[in-house]
């Protein structure tokens, strides 16, 4: 697949921005003096954790359902989701007057289950894992006809997920390194779909977690391949890319110019950089990007938007990690 022919198109995206316009926050950026004397180049924040649901995962969803029809709308929607695309499904759905069936993994934390039921959708915890919450899904929509909109293999949801890699364009125009959190790839597919678009020789990097890094195993492989899912405090980057992955893993692929991994101490380091000097409350998953900057992994000779991409943490646990800790407590992470 050559770049010039991603799956994803810049047309796409661009008709999704016209789709979900008015309905969603163009987010600011924020550029951060710490940050820019540190990379020796400017450093901008994509604010997307103010997003409404707290998360960019409402630009995907919002995308998705309004692109059904009024039939399929009227059957519903459905998803397994580690928290953030299933309370901005539960909130997209609800808006466009449809109804949302969330499926998830006992692993998901007790305050984004409590805002998804808050929403409106319906919760089914199953299982231990992102692959058995699927497959409760599959049966719903086998048995009731329901429609699934997956959490990030799935054109309109990726070029939902573009429609801020727009926003950076407008907002940034010469920037050089765009940093992107990088789990299932839907975010990064769509950012750099619509970045390389605009302007091919922006560099799109992907940060995630060094554990249970399914993409980069995956890439590293040349096929998607299935990792061990451990407890991070990026819990939104977990789960797998699945085994039969269509659009993000070839997108991915095609459009990175590279993956780094960062570490539970970074990613905690990079929480407390967010809180004490930017003044922002992000979770483990929005802080890779500063993480990967504040330990010098990050090299850029011209201008860098680091995506702030959501803010959904447990506020007793942010307040331990800005108290020094560098990890999940023991009765999380056992
Ligand atoms: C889902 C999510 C990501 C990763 O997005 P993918 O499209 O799965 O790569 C990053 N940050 C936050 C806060 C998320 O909710």
């Amino acid at each position: 697949m050559s770049r010039q022919q991603p799956f994803v198109s810049l047309d796409d995206i661009r008709a999704a921005a016209a789709r979900i316009a008015g309905r969603l926050l163009r987010t600011p950026t924020a550029q951060s003096a710490s940050l820019g004397e540190l990379a020796g180049v400017p450093v901008h924040l994509k604010l997307e954790h103010h997003q409404t649901t707290g998360s960019f995962k409402l630009r995907g969803a919002t995308n998705a359902v309004l692109s059904l029809t009024s039939v399929e709308r009227a059957l519903g929607v459905v998803a397994a989701s580690t928290g953030n695309h299933g309370r901005a499904l539960a909130h997209a759905a609800k808006v466009e007057g449809s109804i949302a069936t969330i499926c998830m993994s006992r692993l998901v934390p007790e305050n984004k289950v409590s805002e998804i039921r808050r929403l409106g959708a319906e919760v089914r915890i199953v299982g231990n894992s992102q692959d058995e919450a699927q497959a409760e899904v599959d049966r719903l929509v086998a048995d009731k006809g329901m429609i699934m909109v997956p959490p990030f293999d799935h054109a309109a949801v990726i070029a939902g997920q573009g429609t801020l890699g727009l926003e950076i364009m407008d907002q940034v125009p010469g920037v050089e390194t765009v940093l992107v959190p990088l789990s299932g790839g839907g975010l990064a597919a769509g950012i750099a779909a619509a970045v390389k678009g605009l302007r091919p020789k922006t560099r799109v990097i992907g940060l995630t977690m060094e554990r249970g890094a399914a993409m980069k195993a995956s890439l590293d492989a040349g096929h998607p391949v299935q990792v061990e899912e451990l407890p991070s405090l990026a819990d939104s980057l977990g789960g797998g890319i699945g085994l039969g992955n269509a659009l993000t893993f070839a997108m991915c692929g095609d459009l990175l110019d590279d993956v780094i991994l960062v570490t539970e101490k970074e990613i905690a380091a990079g929480m407390r950089h967010a809180y004490a000097a930017e003044r922002e409350i992000v979770e483990g998953a929005g802080a890779v990007g500063i993480a990967a900057l504040l330990s010098g992994r990050v090299t850029s000779t011209g201008p860098i938007v680091a995506i702030l991409s959501g803010r959904n943490i447990d506020m007793g646990l942010h307040r331990r990690i800005i108290n020094g800790a560098s990890s999940l407590p023991e009765e999380v992470a056992a």
